[in-house]
This record gives structure tokens, C-alpha cells and sequence, in this order.
């Protein structure tokens, strides 16, 4: 079996409901992923929740985090988080709700939305610092005392980036280490491997016992062939030595395909026992650590 740690929503046919605009900023958010990644906004764009779920069941994947976002702040965009917990609601063994929260828009304001968030029964949330905030900052602190106060965790964004108006001196994997340095029993998601900042990505979740580190959007194509400096074999040994429990399967989906990264996964020359735990067993031992 398989968990999905890094699956994102928000249009899906059947969910962006018709509208015009929603479609229209799916396609400025994530227009610059097409050409690299060969994916294509319009495809997604005609997927249905239904259509996951029977792509999950093809690939064995039992379950997906669903990844949402809040850039209201720096581009007026947002998935909403009573949306995805309608998805949860509907699919309650397959989807762990994780909604965006954006703090650009006010500490306490954020702090609200955790609890909202909580309140509808998602599991965690996702912070996308690369939009403009420092997320070292002490006064962020509220946010990690609220999702501890509420037994929730975080995914950060750390590692490339190509939306709109988006920073990459705040997308460094360094950062986490300070947050979790403060907060040592939140359970944090670093993803994308941290690409193509791996090394620090993998020395930040050795360090700290509560940081996990998901691969998703790891592009065989990308990341594996032309890149190989970065995400070559020699960072997945290291990390099958060091840090067999740390890492999670994601796909970034619908910018990573499942399927490409589930075979990049099995093709890897690790140990199959290793394999298991970063495609399913490491995901449910970080869930649990929270409940
Ligand atoms: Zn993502």
C-alpha cells in the first residue's frame, strides 16, 4: 500500500464548480509548470474527485493528503478550505485534509484559520512562506503554539519555485531547522525534497526527530536524469542510510505524476524494506505521532 503525502486540489471539474475564475487563476498560479513538467493546466482542469480516487485505486494508493493553498495576500487566490473538507467528509478513509493558511493576511487572522480548519476536520495545514514571509520570524510563533495547541502539523514549501510573485530566499529548507529548534514536537513537512537544495533539506530531517521530508514533483525526466548532481542516486543512498524513516512519498499531483514518481521510487537501487517505508510506512508513523 501507498499514501500520497503531497496531492493537490482545488480543479478538479466537478469541484472548481464551472467558474471562470477559479479556472482562469489554476492557470496564471501553475501556467509556468506545463512546459517542464509536460503537464498540462486544461487536462487537469477536466478531472473529477471520482477521477483520483480510481487513479489512487490503480496505483494502490490508499490515501492522499490534500494539499490546498492561500495566497489571497499576494495574489488573491485561495482554495478553500470548507471545499476540501467536503472532499474529507465525502472520502473519509481515503483524503487527510491539509488547507492553505496564509499569514500575509494577519497573525490573527491566521491563527483563526487554524482553528477553522481544525473545527472542519483537516488534519494539518500548508504554509507557502515563498510568497513573502519569513516564517524564522518570532512572530509567526502563534501560528506553531496554535497548531500544537490543536495536535496539527505543517507542510512547508521549501525548495524550487516557479508561481507568480514568489521569493526564493524564502524557500530555503535552513528555515525549518529554526522553527522546528523552537518547536520541537510539531510535526513539520518539508517537500520537494527541498530540490535542488536537497542536502540541507536531508540534515534539517536528520536533526530534528519531528521534520519529515516529502520527494514529491521529483520529475524522473527532471530531477533524476539531467540533474543528477542534485537528486541522483547518491542523495537517495544517503538518505536510505541516514534517514530510512524520515522521507514520504508525494506526487505533487497534478504537476508530478503518481505513477512516474511511485516507478522512479521502485526502480531506486535501495533496499525494497527501505522503499515500503518511504511509500507508506513512514507516512502512518508520522500521523500517528500526532493522535
Ligand atoms: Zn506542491
Amino acid at each position: 500500500m501507498i499514501i500520497d503525502t503531497h496531492l493537490h486540489v482545488g480543479y478538479e471539474k466537478d469541484y472548481v464548480g464551472g467558474s471562470d475564475e477559479r479556472r482562469q487563476w489554476w492557470k496564471t498560479m501553475f501556467c509556468n509548470f506545463e512546459k517542464p513538467y509536460g503537464y498540462s493546466t486544461d487536462e487537469a482542469l477536466e478531472m473529477t474527485v471520482d477521477d483520483h480516487l480510481r487513479r489512487m485505486d490503480d496505483l494502490g494508493i490508499s490515501k492522499a493528503f490534500l494539499i490546498g493553498i492561500d495566497a489571497s495576500a499576494a495574489l488573491g487566490f485561495r482554495i478553500d478550505m470548507g471545499d476540501m473538507a467536503k472532499m474529507v467528509r465525502d472520502h473519509p478513509s481515503r483524503f487527510i485534509g491539509v488547507p492553505g493558511i496564509d499569514p500575509m493576511k494577519g497573525v490573527s487572522e491566521a491563527v483563526d484559520d487554524i482553528q477553522r480548519a481544525k473545527d472542519l476536520g483537516h488534519s494539518g495545514v500548508k504554509f507557502f512562506p515563498c510568497f513573502g514571509w519569513d516564517p524564522t520570524d518570532s512572530k509567526y510563533d502563534p501560528l506553531y503554539q496554535k497548531l500544537m495547541d490543536c495536535s496539527m502539523f505543517f507542510v512547508m514549501h521549501v525548495g524550487s519555485q516557479m508561481m507568480p510573485r514568489t521569493r526564493l530566499k524564502y524557500c530555503s529548507p535552513l528555515m525549518i531547522d529554526e522553527v522546528a529548534y523552537r518547536f520541537p514536537d510539531l510535526r513539520i513537512i518539508e517537500t520537494h525534497l527541498g530540490w535542488p537544495w536537497i542536502g540541507d533539506a536531508l540534515i534539517v530531517a536528520r536533526k530534528n526527530k519531528n521534520v519529515y521530508c516529502d520527494f514529491s514533483g521529483l520529475v524522473p525526466k527532471i530531477h533524476i536524469g539531467d540533474v543528477d548532481h542534485t537528486a541522483n542516486v547518491g542523495s537517495y543512498r544517503l538518505a536510505e542510510i541516514q534517514l530510512p524513516d524520515k522521507l514520504l512519498f508525494g506526487s505533487d499531483a497534478p504537476h508530478g505524476s503518481q505513477k512516474d514518481i511511485i516507478d522512479m521510487v521502485r526502480a531506486l537501487p535501495v533496499a525494497e524494506g527501505v522503499k515500503q517505508k518511504w511509500l507508506y510506512d513512514n507516512a502512518v508513523r508520522f500521523l500517528e505521532l500526532g493522535y
